[in-house]
């Protein structure tokens, strides 16, 4: 297997200082390796500047969890450049509600919350069939009061809405199918949703036609959990009057536009046809359930854990984490997906060496990835009838590339 990429975490280290410290120049760095030709990174000397000047005033952060594992929160807490911390003070943000980094706690917690906040960031889905599922202090009739009155309450008042990680974007694990039934439970039984989506329907908490004061619908950062970086750089964005180009799911495309299996450092095992039979096995690792044809993300090339690695690199099959229903579009997680599904009428090995034949024949990937049909999933009704573009069909199953030059 091949060796994880180390570059990345390189690139980050002030090279005046040799430090990979808390400095500008990482916050640039990081910015401008976001995607080129992205607002992130064609604005990143602004972002700069924007970090070295006295921002007059405060903006309020209030962070709610709703039906969450606190992993979001974990993820954004390892972010390292720049620090969550560096963050918050370089843009003297505060954060009047957090549960759970907040020192405060009870009456005096929920009293210093922001009534209306700069920026909304919501952590975990947001129950609405059985709203006591997820509470946060209490009404004026001393009942616990749900999230999804917090949700309702602060968002319209609010200049940014961010939807961190697949629970709060799309509903997560909570809104899952229980396809079978476990503990004799039926499907989504707390009506789980997330801010404004639900699954990959605008049909979430707020519904389509939301926009914050600032005119945005609810930013989505999906995954499980997000990338540090996501949050972080998108804080950075708006807050400095730019608006991130969204995707259809209303995600900050320099972050979920590559597609895993572009960058996966499997790709030539897969192009050979030489499958793992295993997790952590020689091989590409599709017969294990990887969701990479499917799935939108820059980890590969972003890379975690201060950029030391990425699931991929260390012979975890990717889960497709980053898209909305994942959890039951691709489950079980460790099995093949369905193969007629990714390949049409032929087999996984087939397509490796159907790749290797079209390279040999100077034929591009795009061409090789329309030839070999991986990159729509069955049951995706947006894809079928619109292969354009991941905006143009709704769907970022559907490849960009593959289709618009033939
Ligand atoms: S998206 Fe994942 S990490 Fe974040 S709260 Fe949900 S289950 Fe936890
Ligand atoms: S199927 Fe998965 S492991 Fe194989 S090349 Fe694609 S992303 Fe990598």
């Amino acid at each position: 297997m091949r060796a994880p990429e180390t570059a990345h975490r390189e690139d980050r280290i002030d090279t005046e200082t040799n430090n990979p410290a808390t400095s500008r120049r990482n916050f640039l760095q990081l910015a401008a390796g976001a995607a080129a030709g992205t607002v992130v990174a064609s604005h990143a000397t602004e972002i700069g500047a924007a970090l070295e000047q006295a921002v007059a005033g405060e903006m309020e952060v209030v962070w709610l969890q709703g039906q969450s594992c606190s992993g979001c929160t974990i993820s954004v807490l390892q972010g390292q450049y720049p620090t969550l911390e560096e963050t918050l003070s370089e843009f003297r943000l505060e954060v009047t509600f957090h549960p759970t980094i907040m020192p405060e706690q009870g009456e005096t917690a929920i009293d210093s919350m922001s009534d209306s906040p700069d920026v909304l960031i919501v952590e975990g889905s947001v129950p609405t069939q059985i709203p006591s599922a997820a509470t946060v202090g209490q009404t004026v009739d001393g009942t616990s009061k749900p999230v999804v009155d917090w949700v309702n309450e602060l968002a319209p008042e609010a200049e940014y809405v961010i939807a961190l990680g697949a629970c709060a974007a799309f509903g997560g694990w909570p809104a899952a199918e229980n396809k079978e039934r476990l503990y004799g439970l039926g499907a989504n039984v707390t009506g789980a949703k997330g801010v404004q989506f639900e699954g990959r329907d605008d049909t979430g908490v707020l519904g389509p036609d939301f926009t914050s004061g600032a005119g945005l619908p609810v930013i989505n950062l999906g995954g499980c959990p997000p990338h540090p970086d996501y949050l972080l750089l998108t804080i950075a964005t708006v807050l400095n009057g730019h608006v991130p180009e969204l995707d259809r799911y209303n995600r900050p495309k320099p972050f979920y536009e590559p597609l895993v299996h572009d960058n996966c450092p499997l790709r030539g095992y897969f192009d050979r046809g030489e499958f793992a039979e295993k997790p952590g096995g020689e091989g590409c690792l599709i017969k294990v359930g990887c969701a990479g044809p499917y799935t939108h993300c820059d980890d590969q090339t972003r890379l975690w854990n201060d950029g030391t690695s990425v699931c991929l690199n260390v012979g975890a099959p990717c889960i497709g984490c980053m898209e909305p229903d994942f959890w039951d579009r691709f489950e079980p997680l460790d099995t093949e997906i369905e193969r007629q599904s990714f390949f049409g009428p032929i087999s996984a090995e087939q397509a490796g060496w159907a790749g290797v034949a079209a390279a040999g024949a100077g034929i591009g990937a795009h061409a090789v990835r329309k030839a070999t049909g991986y990159g729509s999933f069955k049951g995706d009704d947006t894809t079928s009838e619109h292969t354009q573009t991941a905006d143009e069909a709704g769907e970022p199953d559907a490849d960009t590339s593959d289709t618009e030059e033939e």
